[in-house]
């Protein structure tokens, strides 16, 4: 089986949940089961009377790895221009969903995309879903991410094998985004076939995305909210409040502490709030209250953009609060650095058993935590030091 998902993401908790090393998996053995990540399919084969288990990825390139966003460090894209943006249709409104919604009517009527994977949620009970949407009045009807964990790559092969559909967008989490660029990033030529037809991916910012069963324990239990009143979920930016908007106008907020620990445990070590590795980022952070920021950091999410500029069904101004950005990338630093902790983990554990990683694991820790020392106090530990 795959050691590095094992040793490198699964056992530190630190899956982001995206699914795409079980979209890519080539024998199927990879599969969601309870818990915060995939699980390896235990195979068994029959010889003679007895039945004995095998290594189900024996021969395999481990196309797994080659899609895992979490075996990577990845340095932000550098963004090309930064809006504050509403839809003028085909839903007029400046909320972060119905500005995708706008960006993808838009790129569906002109021909740029012909389908969208896209987390969904199912409007009357709130399950999260992968989908494929093809038309635009699938786009329009679709609820779109609403900070509700389903693996969004679940739905990648049906859309690529069934859907035979050539231009896709991807909208989902950050992290998802980033899957799609170390997808991007592979050589193996049997990735090939996504690597075509993914153009466009839109992130949403993302502070961390809740289990389906914040629905009924929180929003049921807590906030005596039904499923099918919430129109969209809201997180605030700081990680303050939760929020439910309801059909009928109305809004309840909670603290977002009574839904901390329905989190993803993945979330936890995750670095990138603004969506870093997309084509087109989108959130409320540094907005003028009813629009959305647009971060485009490629030159295919200018297009989407300017597209849906041209055709009516988007306006956008450089009113954005930059300062507000930039200090939610602060807080990626504050990750990071737990990020960081954790890389070191495993190198301590690697030196157990590696007597010549032990000089690697020790400069690590001294990069990561040496602190200035004062002369006297140095002067003092040399005197007592017996080398241990
Ligand atoms: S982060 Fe995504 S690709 Fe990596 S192990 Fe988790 S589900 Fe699989
Ligand atoms: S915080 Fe958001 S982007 Fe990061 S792992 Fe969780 S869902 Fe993915």
């Amino acid at each position: 089986m795959s050691k590095r998902l094992e040793t490198e993401v699964w056992s530190l908790d630190t899956c982001a949940g995206c699914g795409l090393c079980v979209a890519a998996c080539s024998k199927q053995v990879l599969a969601w089961a309870e818990g915060d990540h995939p699980v390896v399919e235990k195979r068994t084969k029959t010889v003679g009377y007895t039945k004995t288990n095998f290594d189900s990825c024996t021969f395999c390139q481990h196309f797994c790895e080659e899609a895992c966003p979490r075996l990577q460090r990845w340095a932000p894209l550098e963004s090309r221009s930064v809006l504050a943006a509403s839809a003028r249709g085909p839903v007029k409104s400046g909320a972060p969903n119905d500005v995708i919604r706008a960006i993808l009517t838009a790129g569906r009527s002109s021909g740029l995309l012909d389908g969208v994977i896209m987390l969904d949620v199912n409007p009357w009970s709130l399950e999260p879903v992968a989908r494929v949407v093809t038309t635009v009045e699938e786009i329009v009807s679709a609820m779109g991410p609403q900070y509700l964990w389903a693996p969004v790559f679940d739905a990648l092969n049906e859309a690529v094998f069934e859907g035979g559909f050539q231009n896709l967008a991807v909208v989902a989490t950050p992290c998802a985004a980033q899957a799609i660029r170390k997808l991007k990033s592979s050589t193996n030529p049997r990735l090939q076939v996504y690597q075509e037809v993914i153009r466009l991916t839109v992130a949403i910012f993302c502070t961390g995305i809740y289990k389906p069963e914040v629905v009924e324990e929180v929003l049921v239990k807590r906030m005596d909210v039904a499923p099918e009143q919430v129109k969209r979920l809201e997180i605030s930016p700081d990680r303050e409040w939760m929020r439910a908007v309801l059909w009928d106008g109305s809004v309840r907020t909670i603290p977002r502490q009574q839904a901390e620990s329905f989190t993803r445990t993945g979330c936890g070590s995750c670095d990138d709030y603004l969506g870093e590795s997309a084509d087109i980022a989108i959130g409320t952070l540094g907005a003028p209250e009813g629009t959305s920021t647009l971060i485009i950091r490629s030159r295919t999410g200018d297009i989407f953009v300017r597209n849906a500029i041209q055709m009516n069904l988007l306006e956008t101004t450089h009113r954005v609060d930059e300062a507000a950005l930039a200090a939610a990338a602060e807080e990626k630093d504050r990750r990071a650095r737990a990020q960081a902790f954790k890389d070191l983990q495993i190198l301590m554990l690697d030196a157990l058993a590696d007597p010549l990683k032990r000089g690697e694991a020790i400069q690590q820790f001294t990069r990561l935590y040496r602190t200035p020392v004062r002369p006297g106090v140095l002067k003092e530990v040399r005197s007592g030091c017996t080398g241990c």
